[in-house]
């Protein structure tokens, strides 16, 4: 339940709504807006009797939220959610940002390299799997905390925040300590206590979709995160898993524009492991940008025929800079810009 306060509302008045709230047994937070405040109920997994609450006075209206979800929905805050990361990218503003870099780091003159074609082609995040969750246990498993240092040596010398995925708790708070963006993959959206543990960091989280799950888990589990306290997460659409075997799985762009109306949180598509073939990757990310995502993530190696992981749907240099090229372009169709540093 959602109360909607008068726009000149007083604080006694907004107190004694949330007393009121208190009372019945419930949560409430105080949402200031640009033009009036709103106190939403939380803790109740039931509709809750309003009456007591529409009377008060400052009340303009009560709301009832009809989505399992609530902090992560639209009805919950109306205005885009922006996150700013240290290097003064925004992520959810008016420009989309672009992530790109290897699906792993590998050593360190892979990814010094990878960074420099990064920022040349004028992406502001560096990717790079140090942690790496391979569905095979006798496959390359990533260079652990030694590539997450490189990852950020990397990105400082390049100007770029980094991202990198997190497998547990533990790799979490080590890459929490380094780099600017934690992702948690397909494979763990629904490790629930995992995202509990991330809702009390102070870190961006790049929230995959799970391969079978609805948009709508994918939502609950961001809902995970924003209740334990930290509301900096962002929804990546990286395709699901259905019949159809001519690209790795089918990239959903529908759910980018489905998961914009019902959430406030920004969008990032990953067109990589959306198609994993590199050809589809840059049509893809030109069709994401047109559906309104907030972001890319794009795998990129500075040599795709001796990745360690995932070369088949890495783009080489030339095609990630053609990449930003292209998606500038159809930014600017849709009156958006790309970051750029
Ligand atoms: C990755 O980004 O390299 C990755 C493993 O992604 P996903 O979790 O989407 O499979
Ligand atoms: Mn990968």
């Amino acid at each position: 339940m959602l109360i909607l306060m008068k726009q000149d509302a007083h604080e006694e008045e907004i107190a004694a709504v949330v007393a009121a709230v208190e009372a019945m047994g419930y949560q409430a937070r105080s949402i200031p807006g640009g033009q009036r405040t709103a106190v939403g109920v939380v803790g109740n997994d039931r509709r809750v009797d309003s009456t007591k609450i529409e009377g008060l006075s400052g009340v303009l209206e009560v709301v009832h939220v009809s989505a399992p979800y609530k902090l992560v929905s639209r009805e919950w805050k109306a205005e885009d959610t922006v996150i700013q990361l240290s290097n003064g990218t925004k992520i959810g503003g008016p420009n989309v940002c672009i992530m790109g870099g290897p699906c792993a780091v590998e050593d360190r003159d892979q990814i010094l390299t990878s960074a420099e074609h990064v920022r040349a082609a004028g992406a502001t995040v560096l990717r790079g799997g140090t942690f790496k969750p391979r569905s095979s246990p006798y496959a390359f498993q990533g260079l652990g905390l030694e590539g997450l240092k490189l990852l950020r040596e990397a990105g400082d010398r390049f100007g770029l925040a980094i991202v990198t995925e997190a497998l547990d708790v533990d790799s979490a708070e080590r890459i929490a300590e380094h780099a600017d963006i934690i992702q948690i993959g397909a494979r763990n959206m629904a490790n629930y206590p995992l995202l509990r543990h991330l809702g009390k960091m102070k870190k961006p989280i790049l929230l995959k979709r799970g391969m079978s799950a609805t948009i709508k888990e994918l939502l609950l589990a961001a809902e995970y995160i924003l209740s334990e306290g930290n509301e900096a997460v962002m929804l990546c659409e990286r395709g699901i898993r259905s019949f159809d075997d001519s690209t790795r799985n089918v990239f959903d762009i529908a759910a980018l524009a489905v998961m914009k109306s019902l959430s406030h949180l920004p969008t990032v598509a990953d067109p990589s492991h959306g198609t994993g073939r590199r050809d589809k990757v840059i049509p893809m990310a030109r069709a994401a940008v047109a559906a309104g995502a907030d972001g890319l993530i794009v795998e990129m190696h500075p040599n795709p025929n001796k990745a360690l992981s995932d070369g088949a749907q890495s783009l080489d240099p030339e095609q990630f800079r053609v990449l930003v090229q292209d998606v500038a372009r159809v930014a600017h169709a849709i009156d958006r810009g790309i970051e750029r540093r």
